[in-house]
Order: structure tokens, then C-alpha cells, then sequence
């Protein structure tokens, strides 16, 4: 069924923190204390921040993975010697591990040969994503993540932080939870979803939240982002994210109002909304949500 403002679309699913957390999580056994024993890059625009593949390679032959950690929407490969492999998924970026002898698929721009015998494939169709050394092993002194904002999941993303950066803004809601240098890992899935948890309209100025609005937003991103993990992420109708296992994540079936524009609301069946706004669009119940 269509409605005005609600049109029938595909659409993509870029990953956020919940897909590349879900994918650290699967892949940091099986890539801790494993060796880089050569490194393939198929296309340089996935490795674009360096001047040549024999470059990008050199800086990544015969190191240690040392564990995998994530800050935002970026995935950490911690190597000796002191440098990180920084991987950002981009649109449609996807991680596998497979056996040698497992086909290639189209799109793999990027194969780290690992010790074991098993290969580490980067793969992008959009080729948004790139892959990147960077120097150190702590995201606040690197370059591209120092500006970021706190993470929604630890303690220093509080109620008062929240409040602290929706003040004063005349920005909308949405605009806010996605800017990462004021809280990192949140996208237009987790904004929209958050904001319909919260009773919050997405398109409101960020400064006429009240304290109690704030409260329920700083909750329900918790809450959100803390269930889509537990379902290892969201897959669109396009089913272009994975986790590392090759397998679509669940959390579109919890979805309320992200990908549901025209469908009856599931508290109030009122029919979901998808609108034009500053550029993009959100989701959202114009009558649970004020
Ligand atoms: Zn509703």
C-alpha cells in the first residue's frame, strides 16, 4: 500500500555500530595472534589513503594481529609494532573469513593471507569502505577518529552529555544523534529507531527537548543499539549487510518504524511515515511520536 510522503523503497542498510560490533565480536577469536603472511589488493580505491598497494602491503606483512577493536563505525585490527588496521565499511562494505581454497566473490578488493591458512577478505561492491594503517593503537591520538564523540554504550555517554549537546542546538534531532563528533557509532537505522523508542518526532530543534524527552532519547539509543547487537545486526530489504559469517542479521524484524514507511505503526496503527527532511528522510509515527 502507498501513501503520500511514504513511498516504496529499497533500502540499504549501511552499517552502523551494532554490524561492526557484531563483526569484531565473530571475528576476534578466530583473528587474535594469527600472522599477515601476504596481503592481495584487487583494487586501490579500497586502500585510497595510501599512495600504492606495495606501500599498504609493506606496512602489513608478517605483523601480528594483536586483537579487534571498534570505536564508532570503525572496525580496529591491533597489529605489532606498534600501528592498527583501521577498516571502515563504508555503504556496503563486508568482512569474511574463509579457506584458501574457498572461491573469491566479485567485489573482494583486498585478501590478508593469516597464518592458519585461512584468508581475511575485504569485499565492497560500493567500494565506500576502505581499509587504511594507520600508526598507534589508541583512537583518541589517530588522526581520523580523534573527534570523536563518546561511545552510546559506555559510561561516558550520560543523560548530562546527551543534554550538554542537544542545548542550544537548532539543528534537528536526528541530525544530532548522527553527527559521530557528538556521540559515535549511530546512523539513520539507530536514529530513527531511537527517536520513535523515545516518543521524540526525528525533525524537532534538539534544543526544545525537554529533561524528561533527553531521558528517554539518552535510554532508548541504549536500548536500541544494545538489542540490535544482541540480533547481530540489521540486513535491508537489499540483504546487502552480513556479519562475518556470511549470515543476514535479525534485527529487522524488530524494526518499528526504519523500513516500515506505510505500514501500521505497531503501538498505535497509525501508518508509519517517511519524509523528506534537510536532505534525508526519517521514519517515524506522527502520532506516537511529538
Ligand atoms: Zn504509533
Amino acid at each position: 500500500m502507498r501513501t503520500r510522503g511514504s513511498p516504496r523503497v529499497l533500502l540499504s542498510i549501511m552499517p552502523e555500530l551494532p554490524e561492526v560490533e557484531t563483526i569484531r565480536r565473530q571475528l576476534a577469536p578466530s583473528l587474535t595472534g594469527q600472522r599477515i603472511r601476504a596481503v592481495r589488493v584487487t583494487r586501490s580505491r579500497a586502500i585510497r589513503a595510501h599512495a600504492t598497494a606495495d606501500g599498504f602491503r609493506a606496512l602489513l606483512l608478517g605483523r601480528t594481529i594483536l586483537a579487534l577493536h571498534r570505536r564508532g563505525k570503525a572496525l580496529l585490527l591491533l597489529l605489532d609494532g606498534d600501528r592498527s588496521l583501521l577498516v571502515r565499511l563504508g555503504m556496503s562494505g563486508q568482512l569474511a573469513l574463509a579457506h584458501a581454497d574457498t572461491p573469491v566473490v566479485p567485489h573482494t578488493h583486498v585478501v590478508l593471507e593469516l597464518s592458519d591458512g585461512r584468508e581475511l577478505r575485504y569485499i565492497d561492491p560500493r567500494t565506500f569502505g576502505q581499509m587504511a594503517v594507520v600508526a598507534g593503537h589508541d583512537p583518541a591520538a589517530m588522526r581520523e577518529l580523534a573527534h570523536y564523540g563518546p561511545e552510546p554504550l559506555d559510561e561516558a555517554f550520560t543523560v548530562e552529555h546527551l543534554a550538554g549537546v542537544m542545548a542550544g542546538k537548532g539543528t534537528s534531532v536526528e541530525a544530532v544523534l548522527m553527527d559521530q563528533t557528538q556521540v559515535v557509532g549511530i546512523g539513520k537505522i539507530y536514529a530513527d529507531e531511537s527517536c520513535f523508542l523515545a516518543g521524540v518526532d526525528p525533525r524537532r530543534a534538539a534544543r526544545s527537548l525537554t529533561r524528561d524527552e533527553v531521558t528517554r532519547l539518552h535510554a532508548a539509543v541504549r536500548d536500541v543499539l544494545a538489542r540490535a547487537i544482541a540480533c547481530r545486526g540489521t540486513s535491508g530489504q537489499d540483504s546487502a549487510y552480513r556479519d562475518a559469517h556470511g549470515e543476514l542479521g535479525d534485527f529487522q524484524c524488530h524494526l518499528t518504524v526504519y523500513q516500515r514507511a506505510g505500514q501500521p505503526c505497531r503501538v498505535c496503527g497509525t501508518l508509519i511515515e517517511y519524509r523528506p527532511f534537510q536532505g534525508r528522510r526519517v521514519h517515524f509515527c506522527p502520532h506516537c511520536q511529538r
